[in-house]
């Protein structure tokens, strides 16, 4: 059997024929840029959020610088965040000026928010947490520490894998006062091409979000803040509203995958917890001992993993040169963090048969 990571190509014909139809009303309507798409994608992702405004932009990594630049951060800032995440959540803080805070992470892979309070100072201007692998961080206690803080502190959710996610009720998105998110290929919610959005109650961010989304100008011509362009492809976002209505599908038949894996795999590995059922398990990552040994052996059986992420941050050679922060449990768990085929069109017989692997490399048949 060969099991890749992700298989990003378009078996469904019927959901190939709705995508196919959903272009060629962009290419019928001809508002390639910022066409009526964007604005209804933007509506709905604005209300699957609960927020008042969504932005549509061109992928997750603009979505964070966008939201931190909006809220006018920039030299002499610091940001606190955890030091396991894709790197674009560090490249987004690094590239408005601010300085990085790393806090420790938790044994579920997200920031610690018990850690965090230690890690304010003066300088505090963001707390941008990530909801790594699709599981929310502690959000709630997040935004206390924020809210009880001397000074005004932002509360900037990296979202990017998490659409979809609850605590409660609350969608991962709703919390913050601007929210990040990606719609990449590799995402729950994905394009077919680079995407992503950011969310906001706030009319005036959200203003200065649209200006900031199209090189800073505001009526397209005068400039108001040197930026990007970010803007989202009506064509992407076409795509993506045929998506979303099935995105509840795809969660739920990831969230078996997971209780499978979960039942096969917890008394040979670390899984993901099971009492929450907010996980959309983006990826579904296993802490396991002897992982190198493990990844090199499911590949000698045909099964493909990846480790999301194998370098942490702070230790990235661009970031070589920032102070050393005190991160022993990423450090200790970077090394054993594996994510394993989890996508919702993987068979039961090819779960099963990636659960049969990891039990037969530990010995346990
Ligand atoms: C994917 C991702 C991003 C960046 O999104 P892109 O759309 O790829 O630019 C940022 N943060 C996290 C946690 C991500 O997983």
């Amino acid at each position: 059997m060969k099991i890749p990571y992700r298989d990003l190509s378009v078996k469904d014909s019927s959901l190939k024929d709705e995508l196919l139809q959903a272009v060629e009303r962009v290419f019928a309507h001809g508002r390639i840029i910022l066409g009526p798409e964007v604005e209804e994608f933007e509506q709905q992702v604005a209300g699957f959020c609960q927020k008042r405004y969504a932005v549509g932009v061109n992928s997750g990594t603009d979505a964070l610088y966008l939201a931190l630049r909006s809220l006018d951060v920039g030299a002499g800032d610091e940001v606190i965040t955890t030091p396991l995440s894709w790197i674009a959540t560090l490249n987004a803080i690094v590239l408005t000026g601010a300085t990085p805070v790393f806090v420790d992470i938790a044994e579920d892979l997200n920031i610690n928010s018990q850690l965090i309070s230690e890690a304010i100072t003066p300088k505090t201007k963001v707390i941008l947490p990530v909801h790594f692998t699709g599981r929310l961080c502690n959000i709630p206690a997040i935004l206390e520490i924020a809210a009880k803080a001397k000074q005004t502190i932002y509360v900037v959710e990296d979202a990017a894998q998490a659409f979809g996610a609850h605590l409660d009720g609350a969608p991962a998105g709703s919390f913050g006062q601007v929210n990040c998110f990606s719609m990449n290929p590799m995402k729950l919610l994905s394009a077919y091409g680079e995407a992503g959005a950011i969310v906001t109650d706030d009319a005036q961010l959200y203003q200065k979000l649209r200006s900031l989304r199209y090189a800073g100008t505001v009526n397209k011509e005068d400039c108001h803040y040197p930026s990007l362009n970010g803007r989202i492809d009506t064509i992407q976002a076409a795509m993506l509203l045929v998506n979303l209505r099935y995105l509840q599908k795809k969660i739920e038949l990831r969230r078996k995958i997971a209780e499978f894996y979960r039942a096969a795999l917890k008394d040979v590995v670390t899984c993901p917890q099971e009492d929450d059922a907010s996980h959309t398990y983006y990826s579904y990552t296993i802490i396991a001992e002897d992982r190198e040994r493990l990844k090199d052996y499911l590949y000698s059986q045909g099964i493909e993993t990846k480790v999301q992420h194998p370098i942490l941050m702070p230790e990235h050679r661009a970031y070589r040169h920032l102070p050393k922060f005190h991160i022993p449990v990423a450090e200790r768990l970077v090394g054993k963090i594996l994510c394993i085929p989890n996508q919702e069109t993987l068979t039961f017989q090819e779960t099963e048969y990636v659960a049969d692997c990891i039990r037969k490399f530990y010995g346990a048949g």
